[in-house]
């Protein structure tokens, strides 16, 4: 195992934190309105399409780098914006991994290659009001039917909802799991209003009613003989949340130890104090074994390694529980200017619960573990 970024790794993240530096500009990249969120994350696929961004994970070709480096880019994203990360990813390394994963030819030329241009958004649609991709049954059913399929269901809660150009659907056709492709604006197919959150205020994330959508044969992926199709799905959406809790943990050290040095309270700076000194050692050092796990989980996936996907597990539920704490003690370095809206630990502080909760939840993930641990 060699941690070590190669120059192209390197070249790569001052690429993404360039494009992302001058996408940010004088903004804070979590736009609250839903027009200006769908803008902001179309021109951000833009601008990271002339990077490689948007092929890490998905693209195999030995100019760009590998699993590893995706983590370090990801973090890198996340930083600048948990709302607009977890939009680009939903798009390319769920959407797009399905799509260049189980897809065929024509399929990927017509969803995968415009999304990965940045020309296009797309969404997964896999949670249900009484299910998530851990937990059966799926309810969304497809009916083949004079040669198209009439797909029925309802999705609870996806990220790029409303605004997606398309989505994948999970959902079962002849009692087997299958993925259905959908597109904006076909008939039948009704997005939810846009819900409130407590954290990730610019991502746009609504239900998505399928009221008998009808779709041709080559808008469905599958069916597949038994459910190993999720447990990718899980492993590359835990990878994404893990690149997201590094993201969060790195911008609120930084601006925690940024305000220690500069702010001075009782007539020294803040880092002054022993107790802030400690607080952000713990930080750092929870940061960098963050880093240690995920990409040690990245490497086991590249390598097909048979723990890897127990060892995404471990990580999820170290780093997401890592940038819960990190964040919270940034906003007790920052307090009271911490505590006022508008600085990346109090959004990171907002955002990082909801990592505990998805993709694969903390208490699933420990129930994985434990099976794991005793070779269940
Ligand atoms: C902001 C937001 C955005 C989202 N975006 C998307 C998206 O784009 N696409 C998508 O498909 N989904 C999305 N989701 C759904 C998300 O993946 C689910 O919320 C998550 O998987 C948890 O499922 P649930 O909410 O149904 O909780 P439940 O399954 O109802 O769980 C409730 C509690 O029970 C525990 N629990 C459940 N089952 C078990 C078990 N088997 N063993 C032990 N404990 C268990 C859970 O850990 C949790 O604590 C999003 C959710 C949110 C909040």
């Amino acid at each position: 195992m060699n941690f070590d970024f190669t120059q192209q790794d390197k070249k790569l993240f001052k690429d993404i934190n360039d494009i992302m530096t001058g996408l940010a500009g004088e903004r804070t990249l979590e736009e609250k309105d839903s027009l200006s969120a769908e803008f902001l994350v179309r021109e951000a696929l833009e601008r990271l399409a002339n990077s490689f961004y948007l092929k890490l994970g998905i693209v195999k070709d030995e100019d760009i780098p590998g699993l590893c480096a995706m983590m370090g880019a990801m973090e890198i994203v996340s930083s600048f914006s948990p709302s607009l990360f977890l939009s680009v990813e939903m798009s390319t390394r769920l959407f797009g991994r399905i799509i260049c994963t189980f897809g065929n030819e024509e399929q990927e030329k017509k969803w995968l290659s415009p999304v990965l241009r940045g020309k296009k958004l797309g969404a997964v649609a896999l949670s249900e009001k009484t299910m998530n991709i851990d937990n059966d049954p799926m309810a969304t059913t497809g009916v083949r039917e004079n040669g198209f399929i009439k797909i029925s269901g309802a999705k609870n809660f996806v990220i790029n909802g409303p605004i997606a150009d398309f989505t994948a659907v999970a959902g079962i056709i002849e009692n087997k799991p299958a993925i259905f492709i959908v597109e904006k604006g076909l008939k039948g197919l009704i997005p939810g209003k846009r819900l409130e959150t407590i954290g990730l205020d610019g991502a746009v994330i609504s239900g998505l009613i399928l009221d008998n959508c009808q779709v041709n044969e080559d808008q469905v992926i599958g069916p597949f003989e038994d459910r190993s199709l999720f447990s990718t799905l899980k492993i590359w959406e835990n990878q994404i949340i893990i690149g997201s809790s590094l993201g969060m943990m790195k911008s609120s050290f930084e601006s925690a130890r940024a305000y220690a040095k500069a702010h001075k309270t009782g007539g020294k700076p803040v880092i002054a104090y022993q107790e802030v000194g400690f607080k952000l050692a713990e930080m750092l050092t929870l940061f960098q074994t963050s880093q240690l796990f995920a990409y040690r989980a990245v490497c086991a996936a590249e390598g097909k390694n048979r723990d890897a996907e127990v060892l995404t597990y471990c990580a999820k539920v170290f780093c997401t529980e890592a940038a819960e704490k990190v964040s919270g003690w940034a906003l007790q370095i920052l307090s009271g200017e911490g505590y006022i809206s508008g600085n990346p630990a109090e959004r990171a502080f907002r955002c990082a619960k909801y990592n505990q909760i998805a993709g694969t939840s903390t208490e699933i993930s420990r129930v994985k573990i434990g099976d794991a641990a005793i070779g269940a």
